[in-house]
């Protein structure tokens, strides 16, 4: 099948360009091609991007499909402008073995909706206390390991870890959390969270974890991934880490750059994330260390949840924000449009970096690229949870006016219009 995506703005091209897909593949980028095709895309106005990569997800099956299934998280994801999606193993079974990694990927290819591409865990059952079948893993798959939801209490279960990842060539991805330390604390501690009357969490807490993976990584000069980064702390140590030559990798949540603790007033559990909402100082050093590179991608840790789960008393709300049909617009709306970064370094943060992270052979809108996203930059439009085709609703942002809306995804000859899904 012949594909012609017909004058869109692409990063890098000084006027409009046509795309010409062949077979799946892009076969030729030129202004004014004048080719017969099955198919046209009109992407005058708009952008025509590489296909965006979100590298944290959690799609809940199996085992929590009353939260999401992998149908179900999978089309949140295509609306949402994803081509391809990472997912981790904190299900019910865990995904610590090859039958899962197998289970996943063909319900993925059921749904057709992205690419999913599953994390396995780094230790059987993600109880930390023996490596999982690593690489029978990543022969069924995987494209990396993470106890994800549960830090790597034992660092030699975590140098061994590294070693093994590293044998296998799969990404260590690491959730930063001294459970210890933050005992029973559901916000971030300091000023908001006592006025507010909740149980402080400590930013030592992601950052202790933090300096031990860096220590590792560079002690054994294997890489390692660090999940949602929140705190000032952690972008200045991974900041210095890579100035070093250390193999570290980092991401955020829009939810670290777009909010702030003084929101716990408001008690809405919406806002309940682990790590939990920082301080406005907080946010302002993760726009800075997405600014100068210290923050290679941008993911959702998409974690859907029941209502239930979430109309409860703060306390006891389930931690997590529904993200996967926001995270394009928010970052687009608070980086781009607010004048922190380039609609390029966007696409990197969004699309080249996690795909390099990953070893994916997905980096950048070129010949032979096979996934696409198309986005509408110019128009606004409101969030509304309602609409949302994940079966999580819990989200803050909720009402908010934000830029940048998917209108189709494509991945080889598949074809996806965001807006009719
Ligand atoms: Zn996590």
């Amino acid at each position: 099948m012949k594909l012609l995506i017909k004058g869109g703005n692409l990063i890098g091209y000084d006027k409009p360009a046509d795309i010409l897909m062949d077979g799946g593949k892009v076969k030729t980028i030129a202004y004014d091609i004048v080719e017969q095709c099955d198919k046209v895309i009109d992407a005058k106005g708009k952008y025509v991007l590489p296909g965006l990569i979100d590298m944290h997800v959690h799609l809940r099956e199996p085992g929590f499909e009353h939260k999401e299934n992998i149908y179900t998280g999978a089309k949140a994801a295509a609306k949402g402008g994803f081509t391809s999606v990472c997912c981790m193993p904190n299900t019910r079974p865990v995904c610590d073995n090859e039958s899962v990694v197998i289970y996943i990927k063909d319900q993925a290819a059921k749904a057709d909706f992205c690419r999913v591409f599953p994390i396995g865990a780094i230790t059987k059952g993600s109880q930390g206390k023996e490596l999982a079948e690593i690489g029978c893993m990543k022969e069924a798959g995987i494209v990396g390991i993470s106890d994800d939801g549960n830090p790597v209490e034992n660092s030699q279960i975590m140098r061994l870890a590294l070693e093994y990842a590293a044998d296998f060539g799969v990404l260590v991805i690491s959730h930063c959390e001294d459970k210890n330390l933050v005992a029973d604390g559901i916000a971030n501690e300091g000023y908001n969270a006592t006025l507010a009357g909740l149980r402080g969490n400590t930013k030592a807490a992601e950052e202790v974890i933090v300096a031990r993976e860096i220590c590792l990584a560079e002690t054994l000069n294997t890489s390692v991934h660090i999940a949602h980064v929140s705190t000032a702390g952690s972008v200045e140590m991974i900041r210095h880490a890579k100035k070093r030559g250390v193999k570290v990798t980092c991401e955020t949540c829009p939810h670290y750059f777009t909010l702030e603790d003084s929101l716990l007033s408001s008690y809405d559990t919406n806002i309940k994330v682990n790590p939990p909402i920082r301080t406005e100082k907080d946010r302002l050093a993760i726009i800075e260390g997405i600014k100068d590179g210290t923050i290679d991608c941008i993911v959702t840790d998409h974690a859907p949840h029941h209502e239930d789960e979430k109309k409860i008393e703060f306390q006891y709300a389930s931690n997590g924000i529904s993200g996967l049909e926001t995270s394009f617009a928010l970052s687009y709306t608070y980086l781009v449009k607010a004048g922190h970064i380039s609609l390029a370094k966007l696409v990197e943060l969004m699309s080249i970096n996690p795909a390099r992270a990953l070893k994916l052979p997905f980096e950048g809108l070129k010949e032979g690229c096979t996934d696409i996203t198309i986005v509408d930059i110019d128009s606004p439009y409101t969030i509304d949870v309602a609409k949302f085709l994940s079966k999580g609703k819990n989200s803050p942002f909720n009402g908010y006016e934000v830029y940048g809306k998917a209108l189709y995804t494509i991945r080889n000859e598949k074809i996806i219009n965001c807006e009719v899904l």
